[in-house]
This record gives structure tokens, sequence and C-alpha cells, in this order.
């Protein structure tokens, strides 16, 4: 799998290239929160509630004082509020009970398999969300799996399964030492403006030859051009 993979990965970047990273090392904590309101909308929306609450309150400990309602109103831009005001509250509260103080650094020594035990025993946080710290902050070499991720590499046929989660598990320890973010984001790409859900454009796609999916649209010449900008490195 590993060699597919770095075949799959040299296609993609020479089509795409390879994605800009986050100058800065985001706060793990920023992350989490960012991941939390980036669920089930698109990054824009999610950026603006996300820097909504970094304008208006000092630290994440004045965030965690307000009341459920109050937070929902606040990350209204990026839907679901009640959901996620609940997830967010949870984890602010619970890190300030346990450690004193809003912070996420305590895990940075730990593996990466401790940190994502540890951050999906957090209410509403899921291995996706978990993995996204690992990446985005900690730089570790995972491949978050969200619903592109899962789609694309089971039509080409480096894993065979059935939920995001069980390809994140088949994923572990087969990918290329330090392509994990650029490969995580290119597979996104390919989701969002070639291999889409109904209709994948298979005659554009980078990776058609080596894909086992029965081809659909081979006449297709061009990408349907999306929205490129990625929350999580943008925080
Ligand atoms: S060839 Fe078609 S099905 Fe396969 S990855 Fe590309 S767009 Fe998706």
């Amino acid at each position: 799998m590993k060699r597919l993979i770095q075949a799959l990965d040299d296609a993609l970047v020479e089509r795409f290239g390879v994605p800009k990273r986050n100058p800065k090392t985001p706060d793990p904590l920023d992350i989490l929160v960012g991941t939390i309101l980036s669920q089930n909308t698109n990054d824009r929306n999610s950026h603006r509630a996300y820097e909504r609450l970094k304008e208006r309150y000092d630290s994440w400990e004045e965030v965690a004082r307000l009341t459920p309602s109050k937070l929902e109103r606040e990350i209204k831009a990026a839907g679901l509020g009640k959901q996620k005001s609940k997830a967010i509250l949870g984890a602010l509260r619970r890190v300030i009970r346990e450690r004193g103080a809003a912070t996420l650094d305590y895990l940075r020594e730990r593996s990466d398999e401790d940190i994502l035990d540890h951050l999906v025993s957090f209410e509403g946080v899921a291995e996706k969300t978990a993995s996204c710290v690992l990446l985005f902050s900690l730089k570790r070499n995972v491949c978050p799996v969200d619903t592109h991720v899962h789609r694309t590499l089971n039509r080409i046929g480096v894993t065979a399964t059935k939920s995001p989660t069980q390809t994140f598990a088949a994923l572990a320890g087969n990918i290329p030492d330090g392509a994990a973010h650029r490969f995580h984001t290119n597979l996104i790409r390919l989701g969002r403006e070639i291999c889409k859900p109904a209709k994948p454009l298979c005659g554009a796609c980078p990776v058609k030859e080596r894909c086992r999916h029965e081809p659909k649209n081979l006449d297709a010449a061009e990408a349907t051009k999306t929205n490129d900008f990625f929350l999580l490195d943008a925080i």
C-alpha cells in the first residue's frame, strides 16, 4: 500500500503542486476548536466563526465561561451551533478542570496513538477531529480521513473499507515520511474538483491509470474549479 500511496502522491503533486502549509505552528487547542467548527460546513463559514471568537475574546478561558446559547450565537456562521457549542464548551471546560488552564500542550510529548485515544474521549470529538490536531498542529505524519479522502481512496482501490474510521486505520503506517499533509490536502482537492460523489470526472483525473473504479465521464477534459481555501492552514 505504501508504494501505491507514494505513486498517487507523486501524481497529485504533479497536478496540484505541494499545498502551502501554515507558516505558523498553530496551537493544538486552536486546531481542536477550529476543526469542531468546520464539521459539516465549508471552510470559509467555519473560518468566519473562528475569527469572530478570536477577535471578541482574549482567551479560550473566556470562551469557556460563555453560556451555551451565547456561544451558539457567536458561532452561528459555522452552522450546527447547538452541537458545536456543546462540544467546544465541553472540551474547554474539561481541559481547564483537569489541567488548570486552557491548553493541550501536555499532549506534545505523547505518541500519536495516545493523543488520539485521549482526544476522542472528549464528547463531540471524533477521530477525524483528533487526527487534524495531530497533523495541523503537532505536525505528525498522519492523514485525517474525511468523506473526500474516504471516497477517493476506496474508488482508486487503495483501501476497501466501509467507513472513514476503517480507512484511517488501514492507512496507519502506510503514509510515506513527511507526505501526510500534502497527500491529505490533495486528496480533498481531488474529491472536490474531480472525483465528485455523483459524477466523477475520470477523463480529467491525474490518477486514472491507477484507479480500479469503473470509469465515468472519460470525455471530461477539465476539473471543476472550487474554493481551495483550507481553514486549518489559515488558523
Ligand atoms: S479515475 Fe475517476 S473514479 Fe478514479 S479517482 Fe479519478 S475521478 Fe475518481
